[in-house]
Formats: C-alpha cells, structure tokens, sequence
C-alpha cells in the first residue's frame, strides 16, 4: 500500500523545466519535493527519503551518474534517471549504477508518469507480499477503506478533509505508536521538517473534532481508538483502555 499519497522528488536544475513537471506531477496526484543540484538532492533524501527520485543527469557541479552512485550508498528508493542524449552509453552507465528506468529528453509527462507509476507499484510488491497487503483496516469500531478514501465509524462515514483522512490512514496502521510532530510530516505530508509542525496539531484537532462527533452507538464508543497526545513527544493512535462508561 505504502503512503497514500507517494512523495516524488525531483533532481533539475532547469527552474522552467522543474516548475512545469513540478506541476504536473502535483496535478496527478504526487506530493512534490524539488532539488536544483545534487547537495540539495541528498540533503532532501536524508530529511525523509521520498517514494521516488527523478533525477536529471546533466546538472551543474555534481552530474546526476555521481548523485546516483552518493544516493546508492545509502538509499534503495527508486531512481528514473532524466538523459539529454539517445546516447545509448548514458542508459547503460545510469543502470549499472543503479537507477532503475530512464527517460530520454524530449519526453512526454504521460511517459514519466507511466515509468513512475511502474516503478512504485514494483516497489510496493517488494515492500507487501500480497498476503500481507490489507486495503481495509479495522480498529476497533474504526473502518477505514485505504483504496476507496473513506473512513467508517459504526457504519457511518466521517466526513474528513483529504490530508485528515491521510493522517487517519497512516495512524491506523500504526496503532499504539508514537509518533512526533516531525515524522508524521514527513510521513503523512511527505516533505521535509521546516519547523512547520503546527500543521501536525491542526490536523490532529481536526481529526479528533470529527472523532468526537461522529454518530456512533453509544455502546460502541468505547471501542472507538482515540488520539492521544504524548507529552513531549507527539502524537499516538490507540484504543481506550476501559471501554467508555454509559451515562
Ligand atoms: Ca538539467
């Protein structure tokens, strides 16, 4: 399944070029992080490694065959290296070092969406063996239909924003763990800690507000997992220990 949302980061150092797949990308449906060099690349990939690197091979200073090779000695996330030339040498070299696709420029976006959408499904396969792999999640009274984007409580949908719902889906299936304010931005919002955790509380208040108000059976309120605030620390999704008293 992975993240709901797949993070692609994007190596060029064309601004036009960049600001227009940028685009794109967020258009169908990516979180989008963009790097103009090589240093930035890798200091994005140590910050919160993405689902997916697109990484242009002519860029200034460090060239994209010796970003690849830095990435390489510490990542696994799929690489689709961008190569000016036909040059059937610039393939070869990208693979041998391990990118795992390539397109050659001039390219359409409906081509690189459909290498990325490729690779991130061969990935998640490695990831999940397919027994493994649950688009429903259950807790306690708590449904949520990871492919369908709903989230059930005793039957009734809660009505929740998009990255409300996202937050829901990644903490369900992470029940009883805490996570800091950092982490779930780079894991529900996919971009790097800029000191921007209020987004994090926001959403959490959010998420708790429709929690709270969602029509559910008083008798199965007790089964309903809630958010609780770890001091200090951050933010954990667990079921309650006593079931609620009924008034
Ligand atoms: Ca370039």
């Amino acid at each position: 399944m992975g993240t709901p949302v797949p993070t692609v980061l994007l190596v060029e150092d064309e601004a036009a070029l960049r600001e227009a797949l940028a685009f794109s990308l967020a258009r169908h449906g990516y979180q989008v992080r963009t790097a103009a060099d090589g240093p930035a690349a890798l200091e994005s990939v140590r910050a919160g490694p993405p689902d997916i690197i697109i990484l242009d091979v002519m860029l200034p200073g460090l060239d994209g065959f010796e970003v690849c090779r830095l990435l390489r000695r510490e990542s696994t996330v799929p690489i689709i290296m961008l190569t000016a030339r036909t040059d059937e040498v610039d393939r070869v070299v990208g693979l041998e070092i391990g990118a795992d696709d390539y397109v050659t420029k001039p390219f359409s976006t409906r081509e690189l969406l459909a290498r990325i959408k490729a690779l991130l499904r061969r990935q998640q396969m490695v990831q999940q063996p397919p027994a493994a792999q649950s688009e429903v999640v259950r807790l306690g009274a708590l449904v949520v239909d990871m492919a369908e984007r709903r989230a059930l409580c005793c039957g009734q949908e809660l009505r929740l924003k998009p990255r409300v719902f996202d937050l829901l889906a990644f903490l369900v299936q992470h029940p009883n763990r805490v996570f800091t304010r950092e982490q779930l931005l780079q894991r529900v919002w996919g971009y790097e800690y800029t000191g921007g955790t209020r987004t994090v509380d926001v959403h959490v208040r959010w998420l708790r507000a429709v929690l709270a108000q969602h029509g559910c059976h008083p008798a199965q309120s007790g089964r309903l997992p809630q958010i609780e605030t770890v001091r200090g620390v951050g933010y954990r999704l667990s079921m309650p220990r006593e079931p609620a008293a009924i008034p």
